[in-house]
């Protein structure tokens, strides 16, 4: 009743502009906080209570690359059922950003469900150099796994490298592990770090054949219902599958500009054009390997994501009794899209557009097997969207766009000048090491990594290589600041200072480099952290500035107070905001806050439930 006359409400209302709908939202507050007071009839109101109010399902909802503005500039164009709903009936925060840098997909994903920094969760980038095995690791790599569903034999991932408890983790260790935890994503590492070390499993798509994959960390093999899912080869369905826009061009020149612009470069292979129509064949005759990948760039992807959430649900009987579940879901399409076209393309509007309705079947669904009533939906981003530079130059933004191997040279020859002589060459103080056959430089994530044993070899000083190398970034144009190693671990920046915060919070001693070079707003140093194999991505983030780190934060359940909120908050909330209602431990590193503002009170919270 309560739903469908909000529903009702609603409908009209989403027709309205984004503004108008955050005053609507507020216009509702009343009407759902005088709810416990008119039900009051059952009585029964004893200590079973407790365990009867708690939500029967947590669906925490993450869309990969997801800017806080999206909400305002797009929000009238939502619907009524999704991300619009979200709005309206949720608590929404509008300052919430990460407080870390590098602002990555790992990295983020980690944040929510151990509300925890990578200072503290040790997932300080997507991938990483590992001093002690001489390699690059992604952040869930895990050679003891094999992967399921996969080709057979190939390795496979976990959360291992994940050093903190999760929500998941001390849900199933406050009930007996009668809670279920899993996870789902396009992306291994979006599927495996939000649910933990505990979950149930991390399912993930797999471009080799798409499937629906996972690891061994879980199980010996996938559940029949994963595999019966798999059979039915539904990501073959959108083989060669035309994406248009979802509403008239007219609406997105209006917000978006012009679709065929020369920034927005594309993957030679995928034969696809830079405007719509697209067809989505990965240029390959049939569906295999380079139509899989293309769909990744495609709202189908996450279509696909929703169908098997569904499965999940249904099959795993989330929400079904009164231990919570935790189900994790994570949309990556609309991060390969923002990377390739940008956030201000009409492949980014449209995404973001559909992404709403696509969240909306979902919520219904949940709505119509579990009731929305019974659930906590929450709703983020594991980070925003940098500018295309081309396009910020044109906006009169500082644009500029820098290749990583310049930065390297700079240093390198640098270097080379300082500390060089005949006998001592100083050509290999920068890390180097072997990836996948290829010789990489120790330069990720704008970290340097330093050769130790050749510094030591060579009787040089570690802290004052750090300060020479940070002074030589200094020289490349676009970089604003550095920080070393030695100022890190020895506390000599001050928390006040909000950039020296984020890297502080992203730096984790034993996994991150030695100097870390931080560039000026809209200058970009292309790292290429998400899609090595996409060498023309089109624009990225990572930076500490808030285009990167400011991000939607909408919770909605019966014990949160629909509005909107403008105190300070961030994705590390999330957790001890869930600890607190769920009555379990907070996760082991949590350093965020109980979002008290929108929490209702416990005192008014344990009421009898009339339906
Ligand atoms: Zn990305």
């Amino acid at each position: 009743m309560e739903n469908s006359r909000i529903r009702r409400l609603a409908r009209p209302l989403s027709l309205i502009v984004s503004l108008v709908f955050f005053l609507s939202s507020v216009a509702l507050l009343p009407a759902q906080q005088t709810r416990p007071a008119r039900r009051l009839s059952r009585g029964n109101a004893n200590s079973s209570a407790v365990k009867d109010t708690r939500p029967r399902l947590v669906l925490l909802i993450v869309v990969d690359q997801f800017r806080y503005d999206y909400l305002t500039r797009f929000g009238d164009l939502f619907g009524s059922t999704g991300i619009g709903r979200l709005l309206r009936q949720g608590a929404s925060w509008t300052e919430a950003n990460f407080d870390h840098m590098p602002t990555f997909t790992a990295p983020g994903h980690a944040v929510f469900m151990t509300g925890a920094w990578p200072s503290q969760t040790g997932i300080i980038a997507n991938e990483w150099y590992e001093r002690d095995t001489g390699r690059k690791v992604k952040s869930v790599t895990d050679d003891s796994t094999v992967k399921l569903g996969g080709k057979p034999g190939e390795k496979g991932f976990s959360p291992r490298r994940l050093l903190c408890s999760s929500m998941g983790d001390e849900l199933r260790i406050a009930d007996g592990d009668r809670s279920k935890v899993i996870g789902i994503s396009a992306k291994d590492r979006s599927a495996i770090l939000p649910t933990g070390r505990r979950a149930n499993a991390a399912y993930w798509f797999g471009t080799d054949n798409g499937n629906m994959v996972s690891s061994s960390y879980y199980f010996d093999r996938e559940p029949d219902w994963v595999v019966r899912f798999n059979e039915r080869h539904l990501a073959d369905h959108w083989y060669g599958a035309r994406w248009d826009r979802l509403l008239p061009e007219a609406e997105y020149l209006k917000r978006a500009g012009k679709d065929d612009v020369p920034w927005e470069n594309l993957d030679k292979s995928s034969n696809d054009t830079n405007f719509f129509p697209h067809v989505i064949t990965g240029g390959s005759a049939n569906p295999s390997r380079p139509f899989y990948k293309a769909l990744d760039y495609t709202p189908f992807s996450n279509d696909l994501l929703v169908a098997f959430a569904e499965e999940s649900i249904t099959n795993e009987k989330l929400g079904d009794d009164a231990d919570t579940d935790l189900l994790t879901v994570s949309f990556s399409a609309n991060d390969y899209v923002g990377h390739r076209f940008g956030p201000y393309s009409h492949e980014a509007m449209d995404m973001t557009l559909r992404v709403d309705r696509q969240i909306g079947t979902l919520l219904n669904f949940v709505d119509a097997r579990i009731g929305l009533r019974n659930t906590v939906v929450i709703f983020s981003a594991d980070h925003g969207a940098s500018p295309v530079p081309e396009q910020a130059a044109l906006m009169h933004l500082p644009g500029h766009r820098y290749q990583k191997a310049d930065l390297r040279q700079l240093v390198e020859g640098g270097l080379k000048a300082r500390y060089g002589r005949k006998d001592r060459p100083a050509t290999d103080y920068i890390q180097t090491f072997t990836n996948k056959a290829e010789t990489e430089s120790g330069l990720i994530n704008g970290n340097f990594y330093l050769n130790r044993a050749a510094l030591k070899r060579d009787g040089i000083d570690l802290d004052e290589c750090e300060r020479v190398v940070g002074d030589l970034s200094m020289g490349m144009p676009g970089a604003a600041r550095y920080f070393t190693r030695a100022q890190l671990e020895n506390q000599l920046i001050s928390p006040a200072d909000p950039i020296a915060r984020r890297v502080m919070n992203g730096f984790y001693p034993a996994r991150s480099g030695d100097v870390i070079v931080v560039f000026e707003p809209y200058n970009i140093l292309f790292d290429l952290p998400d899609d090595p194999t996409d060498p023309l991505s089109t624009a990225t983030h990572g930076s500490p500035y808030s285009y990167d780190t400011h991000v939607p934060l909408i919770i909605m359940g019966r014990d949160f107070a629909t509005g909107r909120y403008t105190q300070a908050a961030t994705p590390a909330d999330i957790a001890p905001t869930l600890a607190n209602l769920l009555n379990v431990q907070v996760p082991s590193c949590s350093v965020g806050r109980v979002l008290s503002e929108a929490l209702i009170k416990q005192s008014s919270k344990h009421r009898p439930d009339s339906r």
